[in-house]
């Protein structure tokens, strides 16, 4: 195998030779999925997952080519729908998968050791406001500060998560207060997204399921919020 020239480029070079494995894997075998995807696509599930390089939906749960429709932002935030983001981005995608698709189940997953919920978990214990955030943001714009003020404005959708946790659980450890800051956060994004109407109307009509799942990256145990308490437990 020839050396790359430039040692910085070792994460590329694995890449490409990813796509070509994949391409000799899924294009090779006559009973692969690959090419008969070509024609569309009909997932069985949607995930809002977190953009974390440690928690890959597909690998993780073992989705098969077409199998999961995924949607990776930072701390797998569903913002309020009064709230432009939700309207370009994210819930593009859940009108894509629910609308336009008709998967019949949606899950919001987050995982431990979340940097997106940390750093709303800090912002929360520091007393910054996320109110103030558009004032910050119009403020680094016009600077020349290389500071991730899109990352705080972002993850300022976790905050009333974490203000939540903290005055619930303030005694806990910075460890534990995370990981409540981190499934109260995917409860929070479920609510957000049963404000439209029409997603709460697939709901009711039994076509849609909602779920809340988190990751533990340490232990690889899966947590699932009891719909009716919120409470998350292992399974
Ligand atoms: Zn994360």
């Amino acid at each position: 195998m020839n050396k790359p020239v430039n040692p910085d480029q070792d994460g590329i070079v694995a890449l490409l030779q990813g796509a070509r494995s994949f391409r000799e894997r899924e294009y090779g075998d006559p009973e692969s999925l690959m090419p008969g995807l070509s024609a569309g696509q009909q997932p069985k599930a949607m995930m809002i997952a977190c953009a974390d390089s440690r928690v890959d939906p597909a690998l993780i749960f073992g989705a098969r080519p077409g199998d999961l429709l995924v949607v990776r932002v930072v701390a797998n935030l569903v913002p309020p729908p009064y709230d432009e983001s939700m309207e370009s981005g994210v819930l593009s995608a859940v009108e894509l998968g629910l609308m336009t698709l008709g998967i019949p189940h949606l899950i919001v997953c987050g995982h431990s050791n979340c940097a997106g919920v940390r750093t709303a978990l800090d912002d929360a214990l520091c007393g910054v406001d996320p109110d103030t955030m558009p004032a910050i943001v119009e403020a680094f714009f016009n600077s020349d500060s290389d500071e991730a003020y899109a990352l705080q404005d972002w993850t300022s959708f976790a905050q009333a998560a974490c203000h939540e946790v903290i005055a619930e659980h303030g005694e806990l450890s910075a460890e534990e207060l995370a990981r409540h800051a981190e499934q109260r956060s995917i409860l929070k994004s479920l609510e957000n997204l049963r404000a439209n109407r029409w997603l709460q109307d697939l709901e009711a009509s039994g076509e849609l399921t909602l779920h809340g799942w988190w990751f533990d990256i340490a232990t690889g145990d899966l947590w699932i919020a009891d719909p009716a308490t919120g409470e998350f437990d292992s399974i």
